[in-house]
Formats: structure tokens, sequence, C-alpha cells
């Protein structure tokens, strides 16, 4: 006698459904082609004057709550090397470079997309695209005061979801604009590209030739 009847079979089979379209959409984008080698590595180990402000480790984000477990930046090597190249070139003129962001998990860039609303999308990356952060080719910074340690103050705050982010803002003091575009020139100076809407986050040179990942901090040594 077959115990499963013909409702059971039809429950069973909705169930499981469910549960594959679920899970395809918690998952990064099957992408096709020849990709280079991850050679993610860790930003303090290259260079222990880049100061670090892991902001999704802490409260102090978006989200509202901490969504990275450890307070740790990582970069595709190439990257990561001409970012300890820019800190020495800012070095004389009294500032060095403070991290909030560098490789970033796919699963945080669907969190960030899903709690985000439809005007403010432009300032999150759509998971069906992945994230430069997510192929280790993005970076979100800013300066710090060699002198202070302090955070410099840019002409917006870092994740501010307004015009004072966007990186020809006319906004804000003298100041603010000479050092944001004091950031920006280095940075663009050593193949990076600053992000439209957001004077802290910039893009590396031929980061498509990375792939999008899902390995958490935990995981890379
Ligand atoms: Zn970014």
């Amino acid at each position: 006698m077959n115990k499963f009847t013909p409702k059971l079979m039809r429950i069973i089979f909705i169930i499981s459904f469910l549960v594959v379209a679920s899970s395809c959409a918690t998952k990064p984008p099957i992408e096709k082609g020849n990709f280079k080698n991850s050679d993610l590595v860790e930003l303090v180990k290259l260079d222990t004057t880049l100061h670090l402000d892991i902001r999704y480790a802490t409260s102090n984000n978006l989200v509202g709550q901490p969504v990275y477990t450890e307070a740790r930046a990582f970069l595709q090597r190439p990257a990561a090397e001409a970012l300890v190249k820019i800190n020495d070139e800012l070095k004389p003129l009294g500032y060095g470079l403070l991290i909030f962001d560098g490789y970033r998990p796919w699963s945080v860039t669907k969190l960030f997309w899903d709690i985000t609303s439809k005007e403010n999308k432009k300032f999150v990356a759509n998971p069906k695209e992945g994230s430069r952060h997510n192929r280790g080719c993005a970076i979100d910074l800013s300066l710090y005061d060699l002198t202070t340690g302090k955070e410099i103050q840019m002409t917006g705050e870092y994740d501010e979801m307004s015009e004072r982010s966007y990186p020809n803002y006319k906004g804000g003091t003298t100041e603010q604009r000479e050092l944001r575009d004091l950031l920006r020139t280095k940075m663009e100076a050593n193949g990076f590209t600053v992000y439209k809407y957001e004077w802290w986050h910039f893009d590396f040179q031929g980061w498509e030739t990375y792939r999008i990942q899902n390995i958490q901090f935990s995981e890379i040594k």
C-alpha cells in the first residue's frame, strides 16, 4: 500500500517548490565566463596606518544593527596595493585613509536592497547584478587627520541618502569640498573611479574580471 495519498503528494510538491524558490532568491547570480582567482587581502596587514571604522560591524549604519560579526576590511590584492600607495601620498599632506568597507559578502548587498525604499535604491546595488564590493574591488572610505586621528568632516556623512552624498555637490564649506576633492583626485590617479552618487565609494579598474562572492569574513584567512 502506498502511504502517500495524491493530496499529500501535492502538498509535498508545493513545499519543495517553495523551498527551492526561496533558496534561489537568497543566492548570488551565476556568472558565466572566465574570472581571475580571488586574492582578498586584509588591508591592515598591508599597512597598519590605514584606519578602520567598519560601520557595518556596529549599529551606526543604514540597517541600525551590525551586519558583520568582525570589524575587518579586504580588497583584491592589486586594489589593496593601490590603496597603500594613496595612503603614502596623503601622509605629507597630513592625512591618512579611513576605511568604512571593502569586500562585502553578497548576502549583505541583498539585505541592503531589501530594506531600502524605492526612491533610495540608487544608493544600494541590485543583488541580481551584484555589487563591485562583492567582487572585492570597491572601497568606501574617507580621510582622517594624522595629528588628531579624527575623521575629516566631508560635505555629507557616510551612507547618507541625500544630494550631499554626490561627489559634485556644491554645498558644504570650501574646506569640506576641497578635502572631498583631494580624496577623489588621489584615488582617481591610482586606478579608482568615484561613484556618481557617493563621494566615499570608489571602484577599482578591472573589477569585472573578478567574480561575485559570498564568502564570510570569518572564512577569510
Ligand atoms: Zn560602496
